[in-house]
């Protein structure tokens, strides 16, 4: 199988402006792409026609039933290739298959223990992409996209001192990934991934969003524009490490004390659990405790959500986002999610809150690998610049 970026030609800047909004789902017919793009329906169609002949877009016809003529549909060829998408998480991994249209075609959750190392873990992560690959019909893959519990520095796309990965810093795991399947790949932090995943089959109209992941650790992905935005280090949106006014002053990985993943994290809450003397080992299990009426797991849970709460209303103020999504394992805590909204509506002026969307997360576990593949997708897609943030394994 030719690699995905021998497959796709460089699509022109011409092109990419009709074929980007399909993409995108922000334009699903020519009528559509005429008024997203401001160009006259034969421009549209002169540039469309040849990705319909080229094989790279697909266009339905169907008859509307009063008898009218309703538009066309046109999309992206799913057919065109397959991404391997990984979510690796500290509790739980999730391995899929995405289409080039963005559709997940088949997923697996792992258990995965992170502790191992990325080529131990990354052999028994392509082992159960073989066999989910075969489970789906025997699918060639075409690309691959991760998505990791810590930071990626933009300009390298290597880990920086994830705090819950000992062992993974500074390593390029696109470029191990590339190797392992030997196709291109492309690696992000999760809560990135899960912003954007977001974008897939979401509203186009709320183009500036905050996805909050709120499990084993804290972090967040912002959406700007309908693009995901990782400022010039890449690590834009990770919010770990600020500083929680009047918080214990417990230490974190960081070296200082008091930061939001110390204090208010699903480590930090069933640490702080344990030291209380109640038998838990994860936060799924403090969960349950104040779901059973534990008056101290509730209280912990109360606490965090109010302590995240505190740091989101400061992003709203400054922000302004259309859509707050707050995902990751705590979000199962009806507790953790009426603090965080009782502090921001308590702490954001009126203007910043009134047409905010506080959201569960649209695609539950599944939201990190559409988000993955939906980057690599952007990239394969992309101009000559984009395609550059693909790692290709040196090939024989
Ligand atoms: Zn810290």
């Amino acid at each position: 199988m030719q690699p995905l970026s021998a497959a796709l030609p460089v699509f022109s800047p011409q092109t990419l402006a009709v074929l980007t909004p399909l993409r995108t789902g922000a334009a699903r017919s020519r009528a559509e792409l005429a008024a997203h793009t401001g160009l006259s329906p034969s421009t549209v169609t002169a540039r469309v026609d040849p990705l319909i002949a080229a094989g790279v877009i697909v266009e339905d016809g169907t008859d509307d039933s009063r008898g009218g003529r309703r538009p066309r549909r046109l999309a992206i060829r799913g057919d065109l290739g397959t991404v391997a998408s990984i979510d690796l998480g500290v509790e739980r991994s999730t391995i899929g298959l995405v289409d080039y249209a963005g559709t997940a075609l088949g997923h697996r959750h792992l258990a995965l223990d992170l502790t191992e190392g990325p080529d131990a873990v990354l052999r028994r992560v392509a082992r159960e992409l073989d066999a989910l690959a075969t489970a789906t019909g025997g699918l060639a893959l075409t690309g691959a996209a991760i998505a990791l519990p810590g930071p990626v520095s933009a300009q390298t796309g290597r880990l920086v001192a994830p705090s819950r990965m000992p062992g993974w810093h500074d390593v390029d795991v696109a470029a191990l990934l590339s190797t392992a399947l030997e196709v291109p790949a492309l690696a992000s932090n999760d809560a990135n991934c899960m912003a954007v995943g977001e974008l897939v089959g979401g509203d186009a109209e709320a183009l500036n969003q905050v996805f909050i992941k709120a499990g084993s650790g804290i972090g967040s992905g912002v959406v700007a524009g309908g693009q995901l935005y990782t400022g010039r280090s890449g690590a834009a949106g990770d919010i770990s490490h600020v500083t929680v006014p009047g918080a214990a002053p417990v230490p974190c990985s960081c070296g200082r004390v008091g930061c939001l993943d110390a204090v208010a994290s699903g480590s930090a809450l069933t640490r702080a659990a344990q030291e209380a003397g109640r038998d838990v080992t994860d936060v799924e299990t403090v969960i349950d405790l104040a779901r059973n009426g534990d008056a101290l797991a509730t209280g912990l849970l109360r606490e965090a959500g109010s302590m995240t709460g505190g740091v989101l209303a400061t992003i709203v103020n400054f922000f302004t986002p259309d859509r707050l999504v707050v995902g990751g394992s705590l979000s199962a805590s009806d507790v953790f999610i009426a603090a965080i909204r009782s502090k921001l509506w308590a702490d954001c002026l009126p203007m910043a809150t009134e047409n905010l969307e506080v959201a569960a997360p649209r695609h539950p576990r599944v939201g990190g690998i559409l988000g993955a593949a939906r980057l690599f997708l952007d990239a394969a897609f992309g101009p000559e610049a984009a395609r550059s943030a693909l790692r290709i394994a040196a090939r024989a």
